[in-house]
Parts: structure tokens; C-alpha cells; sequence
């Protein structure tokens, strides 16, 4: 083999049967980019956000993948020491019958578009450890078909160098670079069977923007985000989105960016493998117009933080004849805390409402709470004018990672029950400001971890009534 080339390849390898992908080439400052991908996918606009590359304007060439057959024993070549007869016997030996039909098949079919005399294949060689090692190479073709290529007609025959062996054929060795997100998540310790859920999460702010960006990062398959507000410049630096993501502006308009749709942009700029749906709109909206069911959603994230509006849902949501497990998470003021309530997973005991008690004189007051009751929060306290935040960054991040990771322990089936997790943070600016604690703060981690299901309200209105576990 010559020359090397350094193919950036998009192939599920959990998908055994030979096929062709698109590859596309273009020169960048002296080198060939090639990107190629799976022609299952619509791919072209992550294409350009990975690798800058616009694919019309690239020229496109006929790439197979072929897998070969499980038990093959073969080392890949290294530095291209095979030569073409070697790399053709070495394919076809190891290659199941299925596949070899299949190769014969796919090398029959007329090809449209692509380069006449050059081709590219990529080989997928499966080890012991059930996982795919790939390599490839590029390879002078039959250039018998060259004059139709010039003529009006694009569709042509092309006969592949492995049906009919080129006069003079050149292998290049090719180093396949992965980006299949089923690799890069099992590369670097994300989980692959977060790969096919979704998760739907009503209220964006400085928690949920974080919960949503997590999900995304650790691989989930869809993400629903619902929230009717904007961003503004007091959110950036207690928020997912940045500076950029305040105004949406062109050469004709600007407005202000909804939070959905700036974290839908921020997740396609980042995680362009998780689709995002956005609904600029209450999640009462949604619960009135969509029918909520476990079988398509699989976790429901609610981080409105207004207590009246999350009881609603609560009620709502356990009224639901297949509710999806739903975690609610909210931060505590001056960084003494943050919590996550986990309900609806696989039993009904312990929801939103049993933090409240029916015949407490103030009705939302919450039990789980670390700040005493009836404090205000909102003053200006600093001296100097300015008013100072109820809680940072710090504060709503450690709470999202809170979240996310109860989260996934609800997807993986992982989670026991319906606990309420908490982190506790220190209280100097709480008690320099006059602040008072309550019990519950007073709390050792190992027993705030031992009394995580005590919350649960025997006489709760909602989760009592029903009992029982949830069917499955
Ligand atoms: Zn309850």
C-alpha cells in the first residue's frame, strides 16, 4: 500500500451486514479532509458543524464497509505491508456468505455522482472482546467507465477493483478516526443504554439549563424541553447558555432567545446526536395537549422551582394511567443546599405534595427544606447597593448533578423507590446575614442518607390514596 490517508468515519459496527457509505473529499490547505458516513443518517449539517465541511460542494466517492465474520483471525495491516491480492483474499476469506452475497449486490448497482476511477474501502474487524477494530484503504479503480462519467448521464456501471482487477492499481492504507456515537460513548465511560431514552424537563433556568446539557453529554437519545421564557443578561452567569445565546439577531431582526431554543442550538453545536424538541410553552400546556405515557417518555424532570406550580403538576401527573418517573429539583438560598424528590418509579409512595402537609397553617412550606420557614430571601444585603443573588452558580450546578445522576440511576433501573436526595452545603453566609437553619440542616450526610424515604406521607392526598406499585 502507498501513501497514508485519515478517513473520519461515521459506521455503527454493531451493524454486521456489508453496505455502502457516503464518502465525501476535499482539499483543505494541502490535505484531503474524508469524512465518511452511514447513509441511514442525515448527517450533512453535523458534518458541517464537526468538521466545517460542506458536502455538495465536496466530491463524493463510492466507500463499502465490510464486516468481517466473527472468529476471524487477522492482524490489521500496519503501515500498509498488504498488497492488493493479500488485502481482496483476506476479505473474502473471512467474509460470511450472507455478506458475500451481499458484497456482489451492492457492487452491481448502478452508482450516481461519485468519482470514476477512485474508491474507498473500510473494513470492520471484530476482536475477542466483542468489540469492532476498523482500517481501510483507498484504491485505484476499473477506468473503463470514464467517457459516460463526462456525458449528460450520471448514473453509470462502476466496476468494482474486487469483481474486476484494475490494470494498475495502487492501495492507499487509510487510518480510520471514529466519531459513531456508540463508540465515542463506550471510549470514554458514557452509557450506551442511555442511547434510546428520552427525557422530557419543564423549566430552563439555572438548574434545568444544566440538567438538560448534562443529559445531552451523557449521551440520551431525545430531550423535550419546555419553558416560555427568554434569556437575559442576568441569567448568563448562572446559566448553561452563554453571553451568545441572549439575542437571536440577523442582518433583518433580533429578539430576545427563547431558553429552549438556545440550548437547542447549544446541545446540536456540542451533542449533535441527541435530537432536541422545544416547546416555548408552560408545561399546564403540554399536560393538557400531549398524552404523557411511559412508553414514550422515559423520565420527566421538573425544575420550575415555584412550589404551587410543582404540587399542580404532582397532582396531575399521578393522575396519569401510565406516568413516567419524574424528579423534582430545586436549590435552597445562599448555598446551604439543594434537593432532588424522585417519584413515580415503579411505586407510588412519596411525591411532591407529601413535603407539604394538608393541615399546616402555611401550606407551602416545605418539609425537606434546610432555610427556616418565612425568611426573605429577596433583600439587598451586600451594603453597597447591589442586590445580591439568592443562590450561584455553584449552587444550581451541584444540584443539576444531583439530578442528572439520580436521573440515570432511574433510567438504568438502578434507583430504589422514590427518595428525596439532598446536598448540604456550609451556612457562614446564612448566618452572617441573620439566617436561621432548620432541623433537617442540622442533619449528618449519613443521616440525611438514612432518612431519605421518611418524608413520605401516610395520608398524602395524592400518593396514598392509590398505593401499590406502579405497573411496569
Ligand atoms: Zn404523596
Amino acid at each position: 500500500m502507498g501513501g497514508a490517508i485519515t478517513i473520519y468515519a461515521y459506521i455503527d459496527t454493531t451493524e454486521i451486514t456489508v453496505r455502502e457509505l457516503d464518502l465525501w473529499s476535499t482539499k483543505v490547505d494541502k490535505k484531503y479532509l474524508k469524512v465518511a458516513a452511514e447513509k441511514t443518517k442525515t448527517l450533512e449539517e453535523t458534518i458541517d458543524i464537526v468538521f466545517g465541511l460542506d458536502v455538495k460542494k465536496a466530491t463524493k466517492y463510492r466507500c463499502l464497509y465490510i464486516p468481517l465474520k466473527e472468529g476471524t483471525f487477522l492482524l490489521p495491516p500496519l503501515n500498509g505491508e498488504w498488497s492488493f491480492v493479500e488485502l481482496k483474499d483476506n476479505i473474502f476469506s473471512n467474509l460470511s456468505e450472507e455478506n458475500k452475497k451481499e458484497f456482489n449486490r451492492i457492487v452491481k448497482r448502478p452508482v450516481k455522482d461519485v468519482h470514476p476511477v477512485f474508491e474507498y474501502v473500510i473494513v470492520g474487524l471484530p476482536n475477542s472482546s466483542g468489540n469492532v477494530s476498523l482500517f481501510g484503504c483507498g484504491l485505484d479503480g476499473n477506468v473503463i467507465n470514464l467517457n459516460s462519467f463526462k456525458k449528460k448521464s450520471r448514473i453509470k456501471k462502476q466496476i468494482h477493483p474486487f469483481v474486476l482487477k484494475p490494470k494498475d492499481t495502487n492501495l492507499y492504507s487509510a487510518k480510520i478516526k471514529r466519531w459513531h456515537p456508540e463508540y465515542l460513548l463506550n471510549r470514554t465511560g458514557g452509557n450506551r443504554k442511555l442511547k434510546d431514552k428520552h427525557i422530557l424537563i419543564a423549566g430552563l433556568g439555572s438548574v434545568g439549563s444544566e440538567v438538560a446539557m448534562r443529559f445531552a453529554k451523557a449521551g440520551v437519545k431525545k430531550l423535550s424541553l419546555v419553558d416560555f421564557d427568554d434569556m437575559a443578561f442576568e441569567n448568563v452567569h448562572r446559566h448553561a447558555l452563554g453571553i451568545d445565546r441572549v439575542f437571536l439577531a440577523n442582518d433583518e431582526l433580533f429578539f430576545d432567545c427563547p431558553k429552549v431554543w438556545g440550548l437547542k442550538a447549544e446541545i446540536s453545536r456540542k451533542y449533535p446526536f441527541t435530537e432536541v424538541e422545544t416547546h416555548l410553552k408552560c408545561i399546564f400546556t403540554i399536560l393538557d395537549e400531549v398524552k404523557i405515557s411511559k412508553s414514550d417518555i422515559d423520565l420527566i424532570v421538573i425544575a420550575i422551582g415555584s412550589p404551587n406550580n410543582e404540587m399542580r403538576i404532582n397532582k396531575r401527573l399521578f393522575e396519569l394511567p401510565d406516568p413516567p418517573p419524574t424528579i423534582y429539583t430545586w436549590v435552597e438560598p445562599l448555598g446551604i443546599g439543594g434537593h432532588t424528590l424522585v417519584t413515580l418509579n415503579g411505586e407510588k409512595e412519596g411525591c411532591y405534595q407529601c413535603l407539604y402537609k394538608a393541615d399546616e397553617e402555611s401550606p407551602i412550606y416545605n418539609r425537606s427544606a434546610f432555610a427556616q420557614q418565612g425568611q426573605d430571601f429577596s433583600k439587598t444585603i451586600t451594603g453597597c447597593g447591589s442586590v445580591f443573588t439568592p443562590y450561584n452558580f455553584l449552587d444550581s450546578e451541584r444540584t443539576a448533578i444531583l439530578t442528572v445522576e439520580a436521573g440515570i440511576k432511574v433510567l438504568m433501573d438502578k434507583m430504589v423507590s422514590n427518595p428525596l436526595l439532598s446536598w448540604k452545603g456550609e451556612d457562614d453566609l446564612f448566618r452572617e446575614n441573620g439566617y436561621k437553619t432548620t432541623i433537617r440542616y442540622s442533619f449528618s450526610h449519613e443521616k440525611l442518607n438514612g432518612t431519605k424515604h421518611l418524608y413520605k406521607n401516610e395520608n398524602c392526598p395524592v400518593c396514598s390514596k392509590q398505593g401499590g406499585s406502579i405497573h411496569q
